[in-house]
């Protein structure tokens, strides 16, 4: 872009980041959520007991007991040198059989209601009053079926079991709903009400990076069906995307399944991109040039993330001496972000682009390049994640963009690991979500990275 489409960029974006910042629906009629944020604020400032909480989040699931859960929190909490007053507190209620029941009540109280921040639902069925609610209210939603790396070849064919089921399901459940014409169609045509998302390590327990054909050839023989479901029902399937480890395998199983015969009519899929990964760049063009060669209908659609194994990523690569895949400087990994926003807009009308944040500078900067660069707003899309984007998805909604929610559904042991990414994630000092949390002045987050 030019230096002068830059500047239209960077006013227009100041414009959409303080509209959208007037409409967050003010914290004192979210009484629940205030509470979180104090919590998440206490967590964050300490990080011995930031580490004793995710280790004691962690072990939840595998507690039998009420006693036992209270042993687990008081063993990890005895761990953090200055203990905060409440804690304290809690902690002397320990020394007896019922102190520790009433204290273990309590915890799990705690986790489940933080849980329920971010879970719509146990199953895709309870979870329809939610996603419905959302829908009349302007906002449409993606369904993640919880349940990460697979072992056994049995828990991955319940796994593509319960994503059929959810395909099927919301399909003739929203066939119900309401008309909402500004989530419904975008300038390439009809967009499907019902969205599943999945991940292909939860598809096959064979993924692994030194064997990736294996993993490939297993997972597609679960990733077709689902296809056809989606094709069946007019259902839009999202395939995630995880570590690093797994990427080759899962772009190829992508591009080499839409590819064939019987997929170049449908259904609507997509796939995600990482702006953390320094060679995205090099991904996305692998990405538009198989867009280019391969014309669909519906056209493949591209979710832009930053990435979300970014301490996972770190560690691997320090552990085994390898180079760093990831930024290191999050300025950097935010410019990336922005760039290949840019670069997403003009691959258009070969991809349809969701650009998936809860950081007000990349969504204004997103919905400022596609208005600067002639496009119109409906073209593209707006996501954020259930529980951490909640303010956002109302804003973006009452402005009339077209957003959509990502809400897993599944129960609490299976939603573990994904609720200590996303708390990991919010209690971070860099995340914009702190930032914002902190009071750091609007002008500031909107600055350019
Ligand atoms: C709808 C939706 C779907 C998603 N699906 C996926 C998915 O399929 N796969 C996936 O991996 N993630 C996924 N994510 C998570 C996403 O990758 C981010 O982790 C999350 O959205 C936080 O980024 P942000 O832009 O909202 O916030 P920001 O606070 O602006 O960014 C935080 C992110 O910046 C990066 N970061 C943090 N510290 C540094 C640093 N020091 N140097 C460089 N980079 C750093 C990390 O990626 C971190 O998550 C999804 C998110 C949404 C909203």
């Amino acid at each position: 872009m030019s230096v002068a489409g830059d500047a239209a960029v960077e006013t227009e974006l100041h414009e959409v980041g303080e509209t959208l910042a007037a409409a967050f629906p003010s914290a004192s009629r979210q009484p629940l959520k205030a509470l979180d944020a104090r919590a998440m604020e206490m967590a964050s400032g300490d990080r011995e007991l930031r580490a004793a909480l995710f280790r004691f989040v962690d072990v939840v699931p595998a507690c039998r007991s009420l006693d036992d859960l209270a042993r687990h929190l008081v063993g990890y909490l005895e761990e953090v040198s200055e203990t905060p007053p409440p804690l304290s507190a809690a902690m002397r209620m320990s020394g007896t059989r019922a102190g520790r029941a009433a204290l273990g009540a309590a915890a799990a109280g705690g986790v489940r209601h933080l849980a329920h921040r971010f879970i719509v639902g146990e199953t895709p069925a309870a979870a329809l009053g939610t996603l419905r609610k959302l829908w009349e209210r302007g906002v449409a939603s993606s369904v993640d079926l919880l349940g990460e790396a697979t072992v056994t070849e049995a828990e991955a064919d319940r796994y593509a079991k319960r994503c059929l089921d959810a395909v099927e399901r919301l399909s003739s459940a929203t066939r119900g709903w309401p008309d909402r014409p500004v989530l419904e169609a975008d300038g390439i045509g009809p967009l499907p009400r019902a969205n599943v998302c999945v991940k292909v390590s939860a598809l096959t327990p064979l993924l692994r990076p030194d064997a990736p054909e294996r993993g490939r050839l297993d997972a597609a023989g679960r990733l077709r069906p689902l296809l056809r479901a989606a094709q069946a029902s007019g259902a839009h399937l999202h395939i995630d995307m995880e570590s690093l480890d797994s990427r080759e395998a899962v772009l190829e199983l992508v591009l080499d399944l839409l590819d064939e015969d019987e997929f170049r009519e449908g259904p609507s899929a997509g796939l995600v991109l990482q702006a953390y990964l320094r060679d995205s760049p090099a991904q996305l063009e692998q990405i538009v040039t198989w867009a280019r060669a391969t014309p669909r209908v519906p056209p493949l659609t591209v979710r832009l993330v930053k990435g979300a194994y970014w301490d996972h990523e770190l560690v691997q690569a320090r552990q085994h001496g390898w180079e760093v895949p990831v930024f290191q400087d999050k300025h950097e990994c935010d410019r990336n972000f922005e760039a290949l926003t840019r670069e997403l807009l003009a691959a258009r009308p070969a991809l349809r682009v969701a650009v998936a944040s809860h950081n007000l500078r990349s969504v204004a900067h997103a919905i400022a390049c596609n208005r600067v660069g002639g496009g119109e707003d409906r073209d593209l899309e707006l996501q954020v994640l259930r529980g951490l984007g909640d303010e956002l998805q109302h804003a973006l909604a009452a402005c009339g963009f077209r957003v959509r929610t990502y809400c897993p559904v599944g129960d609490l042991v299976a939603g573990m690991a994904y609720l200590v990414r996303r708390l990991l994630e919010n209690t971070s000092n860099e995340s914009f979500l702190s930032e914002q949390a902190r009071g750091v002045p609007l002008e500031q987050l909107l600055a350019p990275p």
